[in-house]
């Protein structure tokens, strides 16, 4: 059995849809997972309704109908018609989405609306290949999937998703086509494992059924060893370890999900990044052993702040106070990306989030001093030589530098023209 993921983008109108259908006859081995997202930017689209209809704003009326006409559109492109099959579900799905119930809880609220998102994408691709003479079987996740009530950010419960997933994917042969990114909430609400997590949810399924191979189905040729938008000669990486492509995407590169690492590696299943546009070529293998041969890398994570944290006291930071601050961060939810520890202070590169870092410095304002600065790029080279990595950073002004045998990390600013310190 192997699984598939295919993204927003691929699925984005009639068209994609349509090769999404191709790819999945021509390349299936027998059994067959199929996961997708919502179609294109529709997961934007029920965000900033679900938010509307919480500020009860004007915009709320404008966003549903987009979604509606979205996928109004792509039904009567690819012809599905009230007699087809599942023309009902996705009619029906569609217009609950536009009355759910309001609820005083607003991560609540929002993850009922916008796993509507993946709820239609799969009722249409699953309708679209049952009128193409293509029999599957539409499974819904959240039978299977079962979370925290952490909505926005759910945890998934393996040990009860694992027994689903054997029950209910176990059972069926043939292909099956289901969602990303939704699950079910212990209180039984729909609940969702946070934006781009349904490359998570892809390779959580494989975990759980001893999948073949996971291949996530993406816009460019497989992984890249830098942002080809940036750096016209950017590489192809053929196969790359674990362990490696874990540290590309906490790095920031937008690849992978981060999270969908972990369930792979730990049941050695290979994971591969190919691309939608051209199937026929190959990817990028993820496995246990990666290759000798290591390309350099360069991942640019944007909208960092420096945040430095100095004890008023001159106490010392490590024994003293270091746990008590990551604590701190953890709870406000501020991304960690890079830390640096002196004497009495420890720096580090952190998301920006306004809102978020102000909190911060009202927690930690009686005992610690705190220097912000925003706007800041972090650097992520990967086996490259000292010379390249100066020309790169030549001119910009660098706060944190963390060099570690062949890769190095760089938190600067983000033009050329500040003066390096
Ligand atoms: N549709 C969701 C999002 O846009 C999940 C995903 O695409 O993986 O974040
Ligand atoms: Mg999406």
């Amino acid at each position: 059995m192997q699984v598939y993921k295919f993204g927003g983008l691929s699925l984005k109108d009639a068209v994609g849809i349509k090769n999404v259908t191709e790819i999945i006859l021509r390349h299936r081995k027998e059994n067959l997972i199929v996961i997708v997202s919502a179609i294109g930017k529709n997961t934007r689209l029920l965000c900033k309704y679900a938010e509307s209809c919480f500020a009860d704003s004007a915009e709320k009326e404008k966003s549903y109908l987009d979604f509606q006409k979205n996928h109004v559109e792509i039904l009567n492109e690819l012809n599905i018609r009230e007699k087809d099959e599942g023309y009902d579900q996705i009619m029906d799905c569609i217009l609950k989405t536009g009355n759910i119930r309001m609820d005083s809880n607003f991560e609540r609220f929002s993850d009922q609306v916008i796993s509507n998102g993946e709820l239609v994408s799969s009722m249409i691709l699953s309708s679209y290949l049952k009128k193409t003479g293509t029999d599957n079987q539409w499974i819904d996740i959240r039978e299977v999937l079962k979370t925290d009530n952490h909505y926005s950010q759910a945890h998934v419960n393996h040990e009860e998703s694992l027994v689903n997933a054997k029950n209910i994917f176990g059972k069926q042969k043939g292909i099956i086509i289901s969602q990303g990114f939704i699950g079910r909430s212990e209180e039984g609400f729909t609940s969702t494992l946070g934006f781009e997590g349904s490359d998570y949810t892809a390779t959580l399924i494989g975990n759980y059924l001893d999948a073949e191979k996971v291949i996530i189905w993406k816009d460019v040729p497989g992984i890249m060893n830098a942002d080809p938008g940036k750096y016209p000669d950017a590489m192809k990486i053929d196969r790359i370890s674990y362990e490696d492509i874990l540290n590309y995407a906490h790095a920031g590169a937008k690849v992978l999900h981060p999270k969908s690492i972990k369930p792979a590696r730990n049941k050695n299943i290979p994971l591969e990044v190919k691309s939608y546009r051209n199937p026929q070529l190959a990817g990028s293998l993820i496995d246990e052993k990666g290759s000798e041969i290591k390309p350099p890398v360069i991942i640019v994570k944007k909208d960092q702040a420096y945040l430095r944290i100095k004890c008023r006291d001159f106490s010392f930071i490590l024994e003293d106070h270091l746990n008590e601050i990551i604590k701190l961060m953890h709870k406000l939810n501020i991304s960690i990306n890079l830390i640096n520890i002196n004497a009495i202070s420890v720096e580090f590169s952190v998301d920006r989030h306004d809102l978020k870092i102000k909190k911060l410095r009202e927690e930690v304002g009686k005992s610690f001093q705190l220097y912000l600065k925003e706007k800041l790029e972090l650097w992520n080279f990967f086996n490259l030589p000292d010379k390249s990595i100066r020309d790169k950073m030549d001119g910009k002004k660098e706060f944190i530098r963390i060099q570690s045998g062949k890769n190095c990390r760089i938190l600067c600013s983000s033009n050329q023209n500040e003066l390096n310190i």
